[in-house]
């Protein structure tokens, strides 16, 4: 059992987590158990029950549109109900974005409709700033 924050993690997700932190971009379970077979892991469904945990704990995000999940960058916001992704269509560049306004606006309204929302990731898919400037 390895310690993170207050999070105590099995082995299996300390592992999977560590590969995500060290991806640049984001892995999908298939990647990850590639990069895992030497330890011990033999199944998509280890992956998806380590990720599972690793997602209730706010230190994994999902990228449903990539079927690809990512290690969160942020140190503070373990417990985020709402992220933010700015993913570049052309380098595959992942950027998550914390405390945005949008953030803000949508839980105001969800708190003004009754509506108690419990996750909620927005998608952005656009150019980078590098990939904006060097057109093909
Ligand atoms: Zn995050
Ligand atoms: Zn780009």
């Amino acid at each position: 059992m390895v310690k993170t924050q207050s999070q105590t993690l099995t082995d299996k997700q300390q592992r999977v987590l560590n590969v995500l932190q060290r991806s640049e971009a984001p892995l999908g379970a298939y990647a990850l158990l590639d990069e895992l077979r030497e330890d011990g892991f033999k199944a998509p469904l280890q992956i998806y029950r380590a990720l599972d945990k690793l997602q209730e704990c706010g230190l994994v995000h999902k990228l449903d549109s990539l079927n690809a999940y990512m290690a969160c960058t942020h140190e503070g916001c373990r417990k985020h109900r709402m992220v933010a992704f700015m993913i570049c269509k052309k380098c595959g560049l992942v950027e998550e974005l914390s405390k945005t306004d949008v953030s803000k606006e949508v839980m105001q309204m969800c708190q003004e409709r009754q509506f108690q929302m419990q996750q909620a990731t927005l998608e952005m898919h656009g150019l980078c700033e590098k990939c904006m400037i060097c057109k093909p």
